[in-house]
């Protein structure tokens, strides 16, 4: 459920059978986020919120109503972006230096650039549409690479160096964005 409020804007109530009381956070979008038990009426959500109002603005950072907006907007568009783009570089890189992975995910995680799954799934994240083309395609190489090395061994190293020879300086110049939207 979604409440409105006039001051934190959209209210992201998720009801868990796990929770014991109410817990509340910041989501990805910058959002507040309540975690409730699992038959915790509409109403008493917006009590808890109600009670809880200064203790929330004092300690958690959410994003203004505008803001939150913005965001969701700036996703849109990187999420297009990125569907029409990183695909169809990962395949072109792929056939090039002769790998098969099953399948192209983009995700939009605060944490990481891309992963390579067991299952031969390569993950992308949208955030690189934001970072220069070198360190997007150094991204992309080293998770092929994991294809053959699902660790960061010297072999795996030695992979990503044969395609990508700049590889460490990408590698330092990536920690200078942040994956998160
Ligand atoms: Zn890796």
């Amino acid at each position: 459920m979604i409440i409105n409020d006039k001051e934190f804007g959209e209210v992201i109530v998720r009801r868990s059978p796990l929770a014991r009381g109410v817990k509340f956070t910041v989501s990805t979008s910058g959002r507040l986020a309540m975690s409730v038990p699992k038959h915790t009426s509409d109403f008493l959500a917006k009590r808890f919120l109600n009670s809880n109002r200064k203790a929330i603005r004092e300690k958690l950072p959410i994003k203004d109503p505008n803001e939150q907006r913005a965001r969701d907007y700036q996703k849109k568009v990187l999420m297009k972006k990125a569907r029409e783009y990183l695909p169809y570089r990962l395949e072109y890189y792929a056939k090039r230096y002769g790998y098969t992975y099953s399948k192209c995910r983009l995700t939009h995680a605060n944490t990481r650039w891309g992963s390579c799954s067991s299952n031969r799934t390569i993950s992308l994240n949208i955030g690189l549409m934001k970072v220069p083309e070198p360190l997007r395609d150094y991204v992309i190489l080293h998770e092929l690479a994991h294809l053959n090395h699902m660790d960061h061994s010297k072999a795996f190293w030695a992979e990503v160096g044969s395609h990508d020879k700049n590889y460490r300086s990408h590698e330092k110049k990536l920690k200078m964005f942040n994956p998160g939207v």
